[in-house]
């Protein structure tokens, strides 16, 4: 061979290096071309380019575009932007959002209609993985799972209660998982095995029912008439913690008030499932300046790493019972159905009496709007200090419309920016920290190849408009696409 043809070989050698195409084979493909993606992780936007899905995973992002063969449908999302999956880790979702039992006996065509809408409306705002923080039993959960349409939900195990503690008042046979510890005022009816009881027959039996979590309450009570509920000793929480991390569980425990944050943050537990709203004798005064003795609490969660939820819709939605307006608010058409809306309007008054019973409503009110800057001064603190805050909304947290799903994760995103935080700390809490958090990780928080394809594809950019939260084009869910309109409750009863 002469010199002149090698020369050629390598440069025809070299050319067809630099033009070969990555191939790939799909069976049932999506891929969506010009997008933007926004790491939660550092909130870097990419460059346009190509994210192929197969069946529900991701199989290639990059600039260039592959050589795809095989049935697969394409997204054009040129000027758009894409982030993961929105995800919820404190939501329940066995009931019907604000009606009692007894409510829902008697409106079945309400209960129907809702249980069909919930899933589709956590879709609607984005949520694609959901975590109920706390159902006594998981086959209440079917419902929500047998929906064609949904998030991946994953559970809390069986409320461990803390013997006759908070949510345990009346005993029956419904909390099988409440954790023995004896008390005089609350004593634990003779029948109950205490073997059967201790941390370990329960972290135990909780895992293997399949849930990531366990929960459990750091609550004294509401009733200073009544003797405090019991609430579980250092010795109790220290044993728990080590028996839920034994059966590889994450410890998410029950606690807004001062007295409850104290001792959860030097507990060490993984999870505050609420923000620390309630100051005690502290009030938020206009100096805005937190009182050291709520500092330090915070100092140890933050130091201890806690993750804190700081829920601060829990608030709102119980102070939306002073104002009836908000069952006017036009996102609420498209994640309730429109027979609950009107059953609401129609009991306003029993809904908010219910609750507040004859207390007028512009004290609640302002009571509320003070109770509420104190978790957002709160949050603050702790993001400027390295808090492990997590996103949890408590969906629904009480007898209240002031929590529809879907909207009140948005909802606490507005407020989260109402409190100061950078918008892509708040991506990063509602996407890859609470998958770091309840280590689900492996499967989603970020768009990445070999990840679980939950996306979201925005058309404002979340990273200088909170309100791209509330302009979705499509959803797509563990690799099917779904345009917005398609889960609207607005668009399906029209
Ligand atoms: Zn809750």
């Amino acid at each position: 061979m002469n010199r002149t043809f090698l020369y050629l070989l390598s440069i025809f050698l070299l050319a067809s290096c630099i033009t070969q195409k990555t191939e790939i084979q799909l069976t049932n493909g999506l891929v969506i071309e010009n997008a933007r993606i926004i790491s939660p992780e550092d909130q870097a936007l990419s460059p346009e380019s190509f994210i192929v899905i197969n069946g529900d995973s991701i199989v290639y992002i990059g600039t260039d575009k592959p050589n795809i063969n095989g049935h697969f449908k394409t997204i054009d999302a040129t000027g758009k932007y894409v982030i993961p999956g929105l995800i919820d880790s404190h939501v329940h979702v066995t009931g019907t959002d604000a009606l009692s039992d007894e409510e829902e006996l008697q409106n079945p065509e309400i209960v129907t209609t809702f249980k069909e809408q919930l899933p589709k409306s956590y879709l609607y705002f984005g949520y694609t993985t959901l975590i109920d923080l706390g159902t006594t039993k998981p086959e209440r959960l079917a419902d929500f799972q047998k929906a064609e349409i949904r998030p991946d939900l994953y559970f809390a195990g069986g409320g461990a209660v803390i013997g006759n503690g908070y949510g345990l008042s009346n005993w029956n046979d419904e909390i099988p998982n409440f954790i023995y510890q004896e008390n005089e005022d609350y004593p634990i009816p003779e029948k109950y095995v205490k073997e059967n009881h201790t941390p370990k027959a329960v972290a135990e039996r909780i895992a293997a029912s399949g849930a990531i979590v366990l929960k459990t309450y750091y609550e004294p009570g509401f009733d200073p008439t009544q003797p405090p509920f019991p609430t579980p000793s250092k010795e109790l929480m220290a044993e728990i913690r080590q028996e839920t991390h034994n059966n590889n569980l994450v410890l998410a425990v029950h606690g807004n008030s001062l007295e409850a944050h104290d001792f959860l943050g030097q507990a060490q537990v993984d999870v505050i499932a609420h923000g620390l709203w309630n100051w005690g004798n502290h009030r938020l005064d206009s100096t805005k300046v937190i009182p050291e003795e709520i500092k330090k609490v915070l100092d140890t969660e933050i130091e201890n790493k806690v993750g804190y939820m700081p829920t601060l819709q829990v608030i709102n939605g119980l102070n939306a019972l002073t104002n009836p307006d908000f069952l006017n608010v036009p996102e609420l058409e498209h994640v309730l159905p429109r027979v609950l809306i009107e059953y609401y309007k129609l009991n306003v008054d029993g809904m908010y009496a219910n609750v507040f019973g004859g207390a007028p409503k512009n004290i609640i009110a302002a009571n509320f709007n003070r109770i509420s800057n104190q978790g957002k001064t709160n949050l603050k603190y702790l993001h400027d200090h390295g808090g492990n805050i997590l996103f949890g909304t408590d969906t629904p947290s009480s007898p209240t419309y002031g929590n529809p799903p879907g909207y009140n994760g948005y909802l606490e995103m507005l407020e989260m920016e109402q409190a100061a935080i950078p918008l892509g700390k708040i991506l990063a809490m509602a996407t890859i920290d609470n998958a770091k958090a309840f280590k689900l990780d492996k499967d989603f928080g970020t768009v990445e190849t070999g990840k679980k394809a939950n996306l979201l594809i925005l058309n404002k950019n979340p990273l200088e408009d909170i309100t791209a939260y509330n302009s979705i084009e499509q959803v797509v869910i563990h690799g099917v696409s779904l345009s917005r309109k398609m889960l609207s409750a607005k668009e399906i009863q029209e």
